[in-house]
């Protein structure tokens, strides 16, 4: 079977945005735009939207599902189906204790569509998800929404981009009108004008453009011919001879710079009053990139441990990567996965490379606006979600098993916050089991725990609310009562110097004999000075080291397994406080063993005893999470939230205008931002807000130390 689209009109986006400016409501625009171009003449006259969602909700398809597939026809072509273009759009949530989601699915998108809000311009978590972006560098095309709202501009929108996010912006459009006069806009490329007729907007009406936005319209074309004809030399001197580039020239030149993120075109309109949402589509289809116009994937072989590459094509050897784990209410578990190269069938059988376990692929599905497609094949540089994967995670590598490859990791921050939870009874016990594996599959900074003291469930994540909703999705999808307990933060311990130390476990009097002596040193795995910053922003397995130095087999290597597990348990256990150590290299390097008393638990308790005292010489300390913090405030309550900051350990970093307000950046310990929204706002008559996120582990100062040792003992 062949595939349906030419690689070549296939785009993986996202659609990101800060909180609130209109991400749910243009996903839910181009869904129905892009449902309409799919199944023509079906859609009811004069059914709106809402309507739509209603019936999509009780199909059980919501858009927040992570890919949804669908087609799009753009309005300058005849519909046709060999004008189609195959979208699949992937969710990327919009809170800041989920930027972690955000990163990942920047890995599995080939390109973005940015929602900003006409009238807040940039906000923090659009400079967050930005610089996300640019980390992984992917195209994007800028979309400035609520052009309708009160107090909307464009111009000061657009400016903000270019002094906070990139100066390569370049405007691709100008509004006509704006807040309730807002009617639609011009394209300064085709020079024309379009407006958005019909209940839905969804008749797009080409005319002239008006007088008084005429030579509007030509200044700012000139800068954009400018801009685009600065990317090409041959372009440019023509260009500087005099001559005129052509529309279809320029575009050319203009793909090309986009999707080498040297340029980033800006649109406007507004969402909610159905207006632009479909010219930014085709700007879509036109500007960001297809998977054939990025480089190959990289990985590494796993029999060789070298650097390999897939390329999107069909005929390469199978590899993909899940990138993310969803219930479904009508088919259980759904595996999202991205094929990178060659194709997959429903039926066959897929090597996991990343835990070495195989799968066999039964159902693959495409999630779309109103139904779950089947599909047989799923091909390079597509999307998709498997049924019924058992032993695949999110960022695991499925491959042919004849030609192995392991993609990168997807890295994800540790998480910082954590809290006790019980079950209400005896019966949601299991439950509650079942349903913390389930969830901590789905989401790699979700993790589970139990502490060794009190063997009560401990839960860690990324944020308080990460947590509410983890506990609420417990509730409602598992049918799990569960009693928690306050958020707390998640420190660490670690060593700050290298020691030895020996450890003798000998019991020789009576009954049987217990033998276990070894000789150990410690060093630390990350450079520590005191108070210095110590970022951990690394894979868990990187937290430990183990080196066997043994010689002349002086302790037999049938209990070298047991003194690392010793050493690995007295980690666990911590030191200082009880919390996790982490970040060491534990060399064995001397010991003694006897014949007939030496046995595996004596290696491990005298590995446990050995560590203890190693830790006490090389001067182990208590970690904590430091956090980025940014507080947007009227200027007037600048004197107190900068009070606040530094009664909190704080260290403001600088400060900035922002429009009407000030914003303040600082890095804070976690410990102190505890019910900071509720001080922020009496204290600022509720006008200022704030984001945070993880930034890196720092040694916490003495008394702090006290503090906290202290609470632990009681
Ligand atoms: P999200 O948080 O980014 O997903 O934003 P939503 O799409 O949920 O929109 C947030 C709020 O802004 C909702 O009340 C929307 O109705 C409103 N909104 C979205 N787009 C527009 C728009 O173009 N104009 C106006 N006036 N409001 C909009």
């Amino acid at each position: 079977m062949a595939r349906e689209y030419p690689l070549e009109k296939v785009r993986n986006f996202g659609i990101i945005a800060h909180i609130d400016a209109g991400k749910t409501t243009t996903s839910e625009r181009i869904l129905y735009y892009t449902g309409m171009t799919h199944k023509i003449g079906e859609v009811h006259e004069g059914a709106t939207v809402t309507d739509w969602m209603e019936q999509e909700r009780e199909r059980g398809i919501t858009i927040t599902a992570a890919a949804i597939s669908c087609r799009w026809n753009k309005t300058d072509l005849p519909k046709a189906a060999e004008n189609l273009t195959s979208f699949n759009i992937i969710d990327t949530p919009g809170h800041i204790d989920f930027t972690v989601e955000v990163k990942r699915s920047m890995r599995v998108l080939d390109g973005a569509v940015v929602v900003f809000d006409g009238v807040a311009g940039v906000e923090p978590q659009s400079e967050t998800n930005w610089r996300y972006a640019d980390e992984a560098n992917v195209p994007r095309i800028c979309f400035i929404n609520k052009m309708d709202r009160m107090g909307a501009s464009f111009e000061k929108s657009f400016q903000s981009i270019i002094d906070r996010l990139n100066k390569n912006a370049v405007r691709m459009q100008l509004p006509i009108g704006s807040e309730e006069n807002f009617e639609g806009v011009i394209d300064l490329l085709k020079m024309k004008a379009y407006k958005f007729e019909g209940k839905m907007g969804d008749q797009v009406i080409e005319f002239d453009i008006p007088s008084e936005h005429k030579s509007d319209a030509e200044m700012y074309r000139a800068k954009l011919v400018e801009k685009i004809v600065e990317q090409d030399d041959t372009l440019m001197n023509e260009y500087l001879e005099g001559k005129e580039p052509t529309t279809s020239e320029l575009k050319k030149v203009l793909r090309h710079a986009v999707i080498n993120n040297k340029i980033f075109p800006v649109y406007t309109g507004s969402a909610l009053k159905n207006k632009g949402v479909q010219l930014v589509l085709d700007a879509v289809v036109d500007y960001l990139p297809s998977p054939l116009d990025l480089p190959a994937v990289k990985g590494i072989d796993p029999r060789t441990g070298e650097e390999i590459e897939r390329h999107a094509s069909d005929t390469d050897p199978f590899c993909a990567l899940a990138f993310k784990l969803q219930a479904d209410p009508f088919v259980g578990q759904l595996t999202f996965f991205r094929v990178y190269s060659g194709s997959i069938e429903a039926g066959s059988y897929l090597y996991n490379s990343t835990n070495g376990s195989k799968e066999r692929l039964g159902r693959i599905v495409r999630l779309q606006a109103d139904q779950r497609e089947e599909v047989k094949v799923v091909y390079a540089g597509e999307i998709a979600a498997a049924v019924g994967l058992k032993e695949t995670k999110t960022s695991h590598t499925l491959c042919d098993e004849a030609n192995p490859i392991v993609l990168e990791q997807i890295k994800f921050p540790e998480p910082v916050i954590q809290l006790r939870i019980e079950p209400k009874t005896k019966a949601d016990q299991e439950k509650m089991g079942m349903a913390l594996k389930k969830l901590s599959d789905e989401d790699p900074t979700f993790k589970v725990t139990t502490d060794p003291e009190t063997m009560e469930t401990l839960i860690a994540g990324m944020g308080e609310l990460h947590l509410e909703i983890i506990v609420d999705r417990m509730k409602r999808e598992f049918g799990v009562e569960a009693n928690v307990g306050k958020p707390q933060v998640a420190y660490r311990e670690t060593i700050q110097q290298e020691a030895e130390a020996e450890g003798k476990y000998i019991k020789q009097t009576g009954g049987r004999g217990q033998y276990g002596h070894v000789r150990i040193r410690i060093k630390p795995l990350l450079p520590v000075v005191e108070g210095a910053k110590i970022s951990k922003n690394t894979t868990r397995e990187d937290h430990f080291e183990f080196i066997n130095n043994i010689k002349g087999g002086v302790i037999p290597q049938e209990f070298i397994p047991a003194v690392e597990k010793g050493l690995r348990e007295a980690m666990e256990r911590g030191f200082v406080a009880g919390f996790k150590m982490e970040d060491i290299s534990c060399e064995l390097y001397d010991g003694s063993y006897h014949d007939v008393d030496s046995s595996e638990i004596a290696f491990k308790i005298a590995a446990s005893m050995a560590f203890q005292e190693a830790a006490q010489k090389a001067r182990a300390v208590i970690l904590e999470p430091i956090m980025k913090v940014e507080i947007v405030t009227p200027e007037k309550f600048m004197g107190d939230v900068a009070g606040s900051l530094n009664s909190k350990r704080g260290q403001i970093e600088g400060t900035e205008e922002r429009g009407m307000s000030q914003v303040v950046r600082a890095k804070v310990p976690l410990s102190e931002m505890f019910g900071y929204t509720t001080q922020l706002r009496s204290m600022t008559e509720g006008r200022a807000g704030f984001t945070m996120e993880f930034d890196h582990y720092e040694v916490v100062p003495p008394n702090v130390a006290q503090t906290i040792i202290a609470a632990r003992k009681a």
